[in-house]
């Protein structure tokens, strides 16, 4: 094979340009045509002058068209472009034709397979497609005839179908405007509804127009809100409300506008003009976009309700919360100080239960106005014989029934409602006690209020002391000293007592009397010594200071001269020393006994033994010397002289039994044993024939007056006895009163016989003495003999009968004896 010198790039596109088909070699993006053959510049309808030239300016008439674009693509991409018929106008003989091109776009490379050119090849094919076309389209109008022919007889048979339904549209035409008119009355009338209730909705209801914010309409409520009249519609709103500028609302309902989003506010609070002046609201509201049918925002409608109030309050509420807080803290605060304390009592507390558990003193708390047991002491649960689990948590009248009719429930009462304490002494209280039954204790008690830290009464403490051993030990005291003081009384014993030690010297008001001092008089150890008469003074001081130091036995009878009186006393004193025990300091204590009456007593018996040795002593001495006599004349016993003798020895035997019957008739009376022996009897009679030996002995003169015929029931012999010793007084005692008178006389259911001489009569002292036993009214003389017991045992006699005896004398007037006794 031969060489031969490779064609220069140049070389080849001038043996292209020789082709008979169009050609162009186009250079860089902007498709700058570097060459184009004589058949291209024909198919363009340009000459020479393009080359060099941009596609795009060569050919204006292609910047529609999508040529330029394809060969960018091309050099871009490195991608050749070959396509069939793609049809181009181009500017060809000064008119804009319309050409088909089969082309291809190449896309030509160097070495490095970078696009340098691209070329260009065109082939006209206008006239196949423009006869294709118009095979084309005298194919397609025949098609068309024939689908015409069919459609024509198709519409022929539907005409009739469109006819029928033409009508029936037309019907539901004049249907649906009924409807329409009758929707859009409907329509009318809701939307002026609408309107009214809008007008007066309870919201704040407003709608603004166009970014502006003209106010379409607003209703009563948002006028209020606004403080503005109906004048403001038709206004912007920032105009309408100058005091929104600068707040938030108007850039918010811009944002709304341009967004087509609602908006919703809450709680938001606005400055708005009210009556002059700015006020602070809250409210909460919805900026609703309104929206045409294209979906364009037209309008807002602004929807609020203002709740200023509610805000406020919360506000004031979570202040008001905050406060609260502060408070809390507080609260804990001092709350765990309380808790420290509380422990601290409960430690007090437990230790208080404690102390209050072992005390000696029975005590419980009472709480409430019921008496609930609590901290009842070990001491109480004792007296109570109950176990802590059986009272405590109960009222006192649950578990002690027995008292609710006892004192003690009123006193609760009183402690609890008044406060006051209430103190008891030895106060009787019955339980019913399971064993013994009901049961009486007496005890001390002390109620005592009990109150909280803030001074308000919770309970009672109540102090409960048994005191019955001690009281019924005292009450034995008290029974054995009240003994001791009655017998003391009865027996006019008068006390004393002397302290050793200080001598101070305590008589009873009954010694003071035996002394004759007044009850209101001091009475000490001196002034009483000085009352001993002088012969007793010295061995009395001894004896009682023997008796206190030596512990002598003190048991004396002597004499005093009482203090105003001046009388003497016969005194007995006993006395004994105690030494000091617990209760009491060393004493000499004792009793003294006014014995004058007895020493006197002693002193008639004395005085009447004497006289009875002597009465007896004369009788026996006659009856000695008349049987002495007659002894001598035993032999002789018709000496003349013996009868005499005889008689006078009975006289004396007479005397003696006389005598001896008085003593005996003494005796029966003080043991008792006078026995009446009742009958009916004439009294007149019985005085008739009584006391003759008076009669006989011739001195005196009986003369008995007075009812002759009273008969009585009573012992004959001893009424005789009575009046027989009445005479013989008043035949003794008055000797020269010739006349003795017995009178009878009937008082009513008695009757009365009085014995009346004319002697001297008795002196008024020794009136009241005269029926007392041994009594003589003048008994030292030896005028008069007797024993001093005939007008005692007359007074026996008749207390006997149940009458009474008495005299009515007067010195120098002569005595009237008398006595009375029951008819029957
Ligand atoms: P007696 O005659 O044994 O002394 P009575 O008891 O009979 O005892 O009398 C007591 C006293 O009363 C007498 O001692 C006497 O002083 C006085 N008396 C009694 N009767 C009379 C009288 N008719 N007139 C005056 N004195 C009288």
């Amino acid at each position: 094979m031969s060489t031969y010198n490779k064609l220069s790039d140049s070389q080849l596109l001038e043996i292209l340009a020789l082709s008979a088909d169009p050609i162009a070699i186009y250079i860089g993006e902007d498709i700058i045509i570097q060459s184009a053959n004589n058949a291209m510049l024909k198919a363009w309808g340009r000459d020479k002058q393009v080359i060099g030239k941009s596609l795009i300016d060569a050919l204006p008439e292609i910047s529609n068209q999508p040529f330029f674009g394809m060969l960018q693509k091309v050099w871009h991409t490195g991608i050749d472009d070959i396509g069939k018929a793609i049809k181009a106008d181009l500017f060809v003989d000064e008119k804009l034709s319309t050409y088909y091109f089969d082309y291809s776009y190449l896309a030509i490379k160097n070495s490095d397979g970078n696009v340098y050119a691209i070329m260009h090849t065109a082939k006209d094919v206008t006239e196949k497609v423009l006869s294709l076309e118009v095979l084309q389209k005298a194919r397609e109008k025949e098609e068309a005839f024939l689908r015409e022919q069919a459609l024509n007889e198709e519409l022929a048979t539907s005409n009739e179908a469109l006819h029928n339904a033409q009508e029936h549209l037309h019907k539901l035409n004049v249907d649906l405007e009924d409807r329409v008119q009758i929707r859009t009355a409907a329509l009318t009338k809701s939307e002026s509804r609408l309107r009214y209730l809008l007008a007066d909705a309870p919201i704040a209801i407003a709608v603004f127009t166009s970014e502006e914010l003209i106010i379409e309409s607003a209703n009563k409520k948002v006028l209020e809100a606004w403080g503005k009249t109906a004048e403001i519609i038709g206004k912007p709103l920032g105009m309408a409300l100058p005091e929104l500028v600068g707040q938030s609302f108007l850039p918010i309902l811009k944002e709304v506008f341009r967004s087509g989003e609602p908006y919703f506010g809450n709680e938001i609070k606005a400055l708005l003009e009210q009556n002059g002046k700015i006020e602070e609201v809250y409210c909460n509201f919805v900026y609703q976009p309104i929206k045409d049918e294209k979906g364009n925002t037209s309008s807002i409608m602004l929807t609020a309700n203002l709740v200023t109030e509610q805000v406020l309050a919360r506000h004031n509420i979570q202040q008001l919360n905050e406060e609260l807080s502060v408070i809390n803290e507080e609260l804990s605060e001092s709350q765990e100080k309380l808790l420290a304390m509380n422990r601290d009592l409960k430690a007090s507390e437990t230790r208080l239960d404690q102390i209050l558990s072992e005390l000696p003193t029975p005590v419980v708390v009472l709480l409430g106005e019921n008496q609930v047991v609590s901290n009842p002491n070990n001491s109480i649960l004792q007296f109570w014989k109950k176990t802590r689990e059986e009272v405590v948590g109960k009222p006192m009248l649950s578990i002690f029934p027995e008292l609710a009719e006892q004192p003690f429930p009123k006193i609760w009462k009183q402690v609890y409602e008044t406060g006051d304490k209430v103190i008891r002494r030895e106060k009787p209280v019955y339980f019913n006690n399971a064993d013994t039954g009901r049961q009486l204790y007496y005890v001390d008690y002390y109620y005592q209020p009990l109150h909280d830290l803030d001074g308000n009464r919770i309970g009672i403490l109540a102090t409960v002391i048994d005191v019955t051993d001690k009281l019924e030990a005292r009450k034995m005291v008290e029974q054995a000293e009240t003994k001791l003081r009655f017998a003391i009384d009865s027996s006019q014993l008068g006390t004393w007592y002397i302290d050793t030690q200080t001598r101070e010297f305590i008589p009873s008001l009954r010694l003071k009397q035996i002394f004759g001092f007044y009850e209101s008089e001091e009475m000490d150890f001196t002034a009483a010594t000085k009352l001993i008469t002088e012969e007793y003074l010295d061995i009395v001081v001894e004896a009682v200071n023997n008796a206190m130091y030596k512990g002598d036995k003190f048991d004396m009878e002597y004499t005093i001269t009482t203090l105003h009186d001046r009388k003497i006393k016969w005194i007995r004193a006993t006395g004994k020393l105690y030494e000091a025990d617990g209760s009491r300091t060393a004493n000499f204590s004792g009793t003294i006994q006014d014995i004058t009456e007895r020493k006197l007593e002693e002193q008639r018996k004395d005085d009447f033994l004497s006289i009875a040795s002597h009465e007896l002593k004369t009788p026996i001495t006659s009856l000695k010397g008349s049987l002495q006599l007659l002894n001598k004349f035993r032999e002789n016993l018709s000496n003349p002289i013996v009868p005499k003798l005889v008689d006078q020895a009975n006289g004396s035997v007479v005397k003696i039994t006389n005598l001896i019957d008085d003593l005996l008739n003494t005796t029966r009376t003080n043991e008792g044993q006078l026995h009446l022996n009742k009958t009916k009897f004439s009294i007149s009679e019985m005085l008739d024939t009584c006391c003759n030996h008076v009669r006989m002995g011739g001195k005196h003169d009986l003369i008995v007056q007075g009812d002759n015929d009273l008969q009585i029931l009573a012992d004959e012999a001893r009424i005789d006895q009575v009046v027989v010793n009445l005479v013989n007084n008043a035949a003794k005692y008055a000797p020269h009163s010739r006349a003795i008178y017995l009178i009878i006389e009937t008082l009513a259911d008695q009757v009365k016989i009085s014995i009346k001489d004319n002697g001297p009569g008795i002196a008024a002292e020794k009136i009241p003495h005269l029926f007392d036993r041994y009594y003589r009214a003048d008994y030292s003389g030896t005028q008069y003999s007797g024993l001093g017991l005939g007008l005692y045992i007359s007074s026996e006699i008749i207390k006997r009968h149940g009458g009474s005896i008495g005299v009515d004398s007067e010195l120098g007037k002569g005595s009237t004896f008398w006595f009375t006794i029951p008819i029957s």
